[in-house]
């Protein structure tokens, strides 16, 4: 049985949530209370693969075991608020977490897999020009706990008797940037890929960043997931206003670090996401200046039809505009495929992932100020 947050707050502070622990974690934490680290494992099984959170419930651990990890530890995670299905059958869930903020995670229904759409941060902290989920600001990281809260609720809710693991493939490409969560994220993706626990291969997991090189670099030794780079842009001029993390990390240096990243793993090709802005970013040219740009690299293109927003300033280019542009990438040898649009009309698609939360930057305001004065300062 899973505790809820108010069994939790009735305990205030005294036990330690051991939701986020990976396997390394966990042996440390039972090494810290006199005990094997073989334990780790058994309760690994226990609580990602059986859904069992309660202790007591843990028929191989001795009975003063389980009543001492009772009073010391507990798995918690975050509170399903919301629930809805899109007519395609695309789920997303809003969850509330400990501190009352809210976050969303969506779950796309495919033929033969069932791809979970995860975040990494509350709120995002960059500020990309045509993002729904930049305009609310940034309040916090999630914890390594939150982040895998998300699979496991999914699974729990998903699992029927036909379908005993119905989450196949994990996107981090939820709210947030998740290369600015490092630590927490890699912890959550090694248990995503621990075989105690989801046991997917680091093909099924895949990291989605706006492109922060040292961290790239960082996660090829730690973690070497599937990665996909936000792209968006043919050039450095259009990418500094789409991205702004483009003026830290300008697309030179990103090219190279993503051919570094594919340099240690055979097979394995960076995707690069592109989001078509009608008039903005997808012109012929524009095409022709993309396939230039990363010609060098093993990729494959991912062109994501712009998901509209209220005041977002930008339409998505017509889907005769899109295969074109498609066309284009293809005659110059690069693998491009259109991202289909899903769960649009519960916004669930790219971009549109909200969830409810206090902005502790000052974004929000700036932009209030923005709409009702047309000051840009
Ligand atoms: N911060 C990470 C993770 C977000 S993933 C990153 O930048 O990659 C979400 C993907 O959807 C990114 O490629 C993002 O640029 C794209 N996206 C954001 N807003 C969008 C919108 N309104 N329509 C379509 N795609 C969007």
């Amino acid at each position: 049985m899973e505790l809820s947050l108010t069994d939790i707050a009735a305990n205030q502070g005294s036990l330690e949530n051991l939701m986020g622990h990976d396997r390394q974690a966990l042996e440390t934490f039972f090494a810290s209370i006199g005990e094997k680290s073989f334990r780790a494992t058994q309760v690994l099984k226990w609580v990602h693969q059986q859904g069992v959170y309660d202790f007591s419930e843990m028929t191989n651990l001795s009975k003063s075991l389980r009543s001492k990890l009772s009073s010391e530890a507990a798995f918690v995670v975050p509170e399903i608020i919301n629930d809805q299905v899109s007519d395609d059958g695309t789920r997303k869930w809003l969850l509330r977490l400990e501190d009352g903020n809210s976050i969303e995670t969506v779950f796309i229904p495919e033929a033969g897999r069932g791809t979970l759409c995860v975040s990494s941060q509350v709120g995002c902290a960059l500020n990309c020009s045509f993002c729904a989920t930049a305009r609310q600001g940034f309040n916090r990281n999630l914890t390594s706990a939150e982040i895998i809260g998300q699979l496991r609720l999914a699974n729990q809710l998903l699992v029927s008797a036909e379908n005993e693991r119905p989450v196949t493939n994990v996107v981090m490409m939820g709210m947030g940037e998740p290369l600015l969560n490092y630590d927490n994220v890699v912890r959550a993706m090694q248990l995503m890929q621990e075989d105690f626990a989801y046991g997917l291969s680091k093909r099924r997991v895949t990291l989605s960043t706006s492109g922060l090189l040292p961290e790239m670099q960082q996660l090829s030794k730690d973690c070497a997931v599937s990665l996909a780079v936000s792209l968006h842009a043919p050039d450095d001029e259009l990418r500094n206003e789409l991205v702004p993390i483009n003026r830290k990390y300008p697309i030179r240096e990103l090219m190279k670090a993503c051919r570094e990243y594919t340099r240690g793993l055979p097979h394995q090709k960076i995707t690069f996401e592109y989001v078509m802005l009608d008039g903005v970013n997808d012109s012929d040219n524009d095409a022709r200046k993309l396939a230039k740009m990363v010609g060098n690299v093993p990729c494959k293109i991912n062109l994501i039809p712009f998901n509209p927003f209220e005041n977002s300033g930008y339409s998505s280019s017509p889907l005769s505009r899109i295969n074109r542009f498609r066309d284009i990438l293809m005659q110059k040898g690069i693998m491009t495929v259109t991202r289909k649009t899903r769960g649009e009309e519960i916004d669930a698609a790219c971009g549109q992932l909200a969830g409810k939360f206090t902005d502790r930057t000052r974004r929000t305001e700036h932009l209030q100020q923005i709409q009702t004065t047309g000051d840009l300062s």
